[in-house]
């Protein structure tokens, strides 16, 4: 829409096309009365993303504009949908009253500005935000050389982290976050470009120009917004750390237009103290989705019993980094073990917590100026639930009726609560008790939220009001007496504002004398006549004006009760954090007694020894489906206290993969703190989770299933430490027999010998088995087959030892393989086994010495002798009567 000849244009033209210039790669919403109107490409955009019907409206340079528009009152619906679907969106209001622009002269247009920018990662909106996930904004400084550094921000709670990263460290970083929005510079080079293909379609990418990363700004604009005069107030930080979060500081002033959420002071995630797990690893162990993209069936879902949005966005933050530090993993078991035996003070802490607001995300609301009298009320139970919950647990502590000593992690959230809660907050809460009535509008400007009593000023008004509109109901009788009409009325539009009311059949007598002095005539309807008498309009002028002023009075005291509370802001946080805490703590607690789960033992030795280990979501789904009980396992992958590998086989369907994820699983969970799926579990601090399943395609990166498996392995051996973990599935099934066995032998070894790892390896490759001879840390354990009337049972038990074969035929008649096929691919295999076919020449006679599977083999015969096909054979046709050809045919059925 390149439009510069600006002299033809209307006045209204020439300011949308100036705020639309404003709206760059945003579609703009341009406030037309009661609706946000979009016009030229925007409007065919929005119409063809939502849904909506296209229209037409003037021209513009000869063409008709071609427009549409949403309904302010239900805009967010609209928004949320345009947000899903990629778009950016900018918001333009009318801020000035019509009435203003008129006295400028007529055709003055009312004046209009952008007030915000929607997009992905800055919303806040409770319609537009997943309750139960974060939100996260990013930005990427990638310099040309050296180490760059990723910032993140939740603008709905007001989280603000950064930490520095190399193209190596930034995939698992991004996977680690998934943001909704990613900031990065306009051309950043190409290793990092490789780091930034892995982000998924969940993830908007905007690119900004390299200025807006200026260290020198940011550094500025910082300092301006944390009112302080240097960073170091909030700990040290690397200049591209600095340009990282100032990136971000400048994009949220942009898209808030100069308001500012309340930022909480950027921090460090704890260093090096996060296990690290990469995207393909948590992909291929389906912590927070399924391999299909689903929640359910993931890990999070699994063990999510939270009962708050904010509890549940901490427990996948939990989920995201599982901690190395084992005192603070400790910590974190202290707590839940706490929990685990307060059975009742749990329940009335859920109870409690599941009635608790949102308050991270009204106060973010607030302190934008996007709040309303709710937020307010969010904000006022909030904290009176954080002090109730206080009372509950000190009570509890306090009567000491456990046996643990009260976990120090939840004496400190408790402490943040109470600090905040009891004494703090008092006048706070004072406040808001007071000032907010009981039923609250969603947006401030409806008025009506401030409760009686609490302001003088406001009551009279209202009191004036009230006043008026009782005169008014005393008026109408009145009017009856005097006008000698019963069903005369008093009633009240937004046209003509209150008016009396008359049946079209008294219009004569109330225009005639005397009442014509009294009455005068508005309007004439078909079956009624309106009037107004000079009383009548001075009170509803009264009225108008006293609401008007109720109204500002009230806008004036919702601004001062924000202020107030924003002023808090910090603290408020804290007890968010401290309720979210205790929501993950009494959520996971209450897994672990559902589940019967154990409190792992967590160190820094080399162990990892779990017995009786259970797979945490397998288990779930097998015991909902009915389909029996899962049936746990051991594993041990130290030797003389160094890390050492298992070898698994066995055949397909016997829960090799199960198996492997499940210790991969139980690992995760220890370190985020929580009690594990197994009967004992001993973890020597794991650093990093490798997991990876042998190849399914990549087509949509263009990259062949061999390719892919390869990258991923490389990877997995160039990383490991000897504190890793490692899970392997079926490495090199991707590719030729001989070259997947070289690979995943010469894989194998290296994991044993360089990586010195624990690990799993599981592979259909029996002849890796022989390698255990040689590599003295490797185990070779199998899945457990019994063969029952021919057909096999699994019975996903691990025994120590190779499997004795694959049974691989058996699997495929379980599976529903044509009876011939099967019965085909027993004889090949027999003749394979008894190594009849150990060189090309020997293939050769097997083809020849076999009968060719045929068509007619395929096809299922009767046996030869068969009476019925004797007498079948017997039968002449022709000789039959219909009667005898019907006896025969029952003849025939009888013997079959
Ligand atoms: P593999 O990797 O050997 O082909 P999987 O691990 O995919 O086998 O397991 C196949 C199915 O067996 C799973 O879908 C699961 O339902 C079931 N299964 C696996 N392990 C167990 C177990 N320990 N107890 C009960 N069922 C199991």
């Amino acid at each position: 829409m390149a439009v510069k000849d600006t002299k033809a244009l209307t006045p209204m033209m020439a300011q949308y096309l100036e705020i639309r210039e404003q709206a760059g790669d945003a579609l703009l919403f341009y406030r037309m009365g009661d609706f946000y109107e979009l016009f030229f490409d925007d409007a065919v955009k929005a119409a063809a993303a939502l849904d909506i019907t296209l229209t037409r409206r003037g021209q513009h340079q000869g063409d008709p504009i071609p427009m549409c528009g949403v309904p302010h009152h239900s805009h967010e619906n609209y928004l949320a949908r345009l947000i899903r679907a990629g778009f950016k969106v900018a918001i333009c209001e009318q801020t000035e009253d019509p009435a203003e622009a008129k006295k400028r002269g007529s055709k003055s247009v009312v004046r209009r500005e952008i007030v915000r920018f929607v997009t992905p990662g800055t919303l806040t909106e409770d319609s537009l935000l997943e309750a139960r996930s974060h939100n996260f904004l990013a930005a990427l400084h990638a310099p040309k050389t050296g180490a760059g550094a990723l910032a993140w921000a939740d603008v709905s709670s007001g989280e603000l982290c950064v930490a520095t990263v190399t193209a190596d460290t930034l995939g698992s970083q991004l996977a680690a976050l998934t943001p909704k929005e990613l900031l990065t510079p306009e051309a950043p080079g190409e290793e990092w470009i490789a780091a930034l293909d892995t982000l998924g379609d969940e993830t908007c990418v905007t690119p900004q120009a390299r200025t807006f990363f200026d260290v020198a700004n940011a550094e500025e604009r910082l300092c301006d917004l944390y009112k302080v005069q240097a960073l170091d107030a909030f700990g040290t930080f690397a200049r591209s750390e600095i340009a990282a979060l100032g990136a971000l500081a400048a994009y949220i002033e942009l898209t808030q237009v100069g308001r500012m959420p309340a930022l909480k002071p950027p921090r460090h995630p704890a260093r090096g103290a996060a296990m690290a797990i990469d995207a393909v690893t948590r992909t291929s162990l389906e912590l927070t989705r399924t391999q299909r993209g689903d929640r359910d069936g993931s890990l999070l879902a699994a063990i999510d019993r939270t009962v708050s949005g904010a509890g549940a966005r901490l427990l996948s933050d939990w989920m995201a980094g599982p901690l190395t530090d084992i005192d603070a993993i400790r910590r974190r078991q202290q707590a839940i073990a706490w929990l685990v035996e307060a059975r009742t003070l749990r329940g009335d802490i859920r109870e409690r917590l599941a009635a608790t607001p949102d308050i991270a995300r009204a106060l973010s609301r607030l302190a934008l100026g996007r709040g309303g009298p709710r937020d307010l009320a969010a904000l006022r139970d909030g904290l009176i639930a954080a002090r109730e919950l206080c009372e509950l647990l000190h009570g509890a502590a306090d009567e000491a009726p456990l046996d643990a000593p009260m976990a120090a992690m939840l004496q400190e959230a408790m402490c943040d609560l109470e600090a905040q809660s009891s004494g703090g907050f008092a006048d706070l809460l004072r406040l808001l008790k007071k000032s907010l009535a009981e039923d609250l509008p969603l947006l401030a400007r409806d008025g009506g939220f401030i409760a009686a009593g609490y302001d003088p000023g406001l009551d009279e008004t209202r009191g004036l009001r009230d006043n008026a509109r009782r005169v008014i109901a005393g008026l109408e009788d009145q009017y009856r007496q005097k006008a000698g009409i019963k069903a005369l009325k008093i009633k009240h539009n937004n046209v003509l504002g209150y008016f009396v009311e008359a049946p079209a059949s008294h219009a004569d007598t109330l225009m005639g004398a005397p009442h014509s002095d009294l009455f005068i005539h508005r309007q004439t309807l078909a079956n009624a006549v309106r009037f107004t008498t000079v009383e009548l309009s001075d009170l509803d002028s009264r009225i108008v004006r006293s609401r008007d002023t109720a109204l500002a009075r009230e806008m004036e005291l919702f601004g001062d009760l924000c202020g107030k509370t924003i002023a808090r802001a910090g603290d408020i946080a804290a007890c968010a954090d401290g309720l979210a805490l205790i929501d993950v703590c009494a959520g996971l607690a209450g897994l672990a007694e559902a589940q019967d789960y154990v409190r792992p033992q967590v160190d820094d030795s080399f162990a990892f020894a779990i017995t009786g280990g259970r797979h945490p979501v397998v288990e779930q789904t097998v015991a909902r489906a009915g389909e029996g009980a899962f049936i746990p396992n051991d594993c041990r992958l130290t030797r003389d206290e160094d890390p050492s590998l298992w070898l698994v086989t066995g055949p397909n369907m016997a829960g090799k993969s199960t198996f492997l994820r499940q210790n991969a699983l139980i690992a995760i969970l220890a370190q985020m703190g929580s009690f594990v799926p197994a009967k004992s579990a001993h973890i020597g601090v794991i650093d990093r989770v490798f997991s990876r399943v042998g190849a399914s395609d990549d087509l949509a990166r263009g990259r062949s299933t061999f390719m892919v498996e390869m990258v991923e392995t490389a990877a997995i051996l160039n990383q490991a430490s000897e504190r890793s973990l490692v899970v392997l599935d079926e490495i090199g099934r991707g590719t030729a027999t001989y070259d997947g066995l070289s690979i995943a032998w010469a894989a194998l070894e290296h994991l044993h010998e360089i990586n010195k790892c624990r690990g799993l390896f599981a592979t259909h490759y029996h002849e890796l088995t022989a390698l255990s001879s040689r590599l003295d840390r490797l185990d070779n354990v199998s899945m457990q087959v019994r063969e029952w009337k021919g057909d096999v049972v699994f019975l996903h038990e691990v025994a120590e030892g190779p499997a004795d074969r694959s049974y691989g035929v058996s699997v495929g008649r379980l599976a529903g393989l044509p009876p011939a096929v099967v019965a085909r691919a027993q004889e090949v295999l027999s003749l394979l086994e008894e190594g009849k076919v150990a060189s090309s020449a020997g293939l050769s006679t097997l083809v020849d010495d076999l009968p060719l599977f045929s068509a007619a083999a395929a096809a299922p015969k009767p046996p030869a002798d068969s009476p019925a096909l004797k007498a079948l054979a017997d039968i002449d046709p022709d000789s039959l009567s219909p009667r005898e050809a019907l006896e025969a045919l029952y003849a025939l059925k009888e013997m079959t």
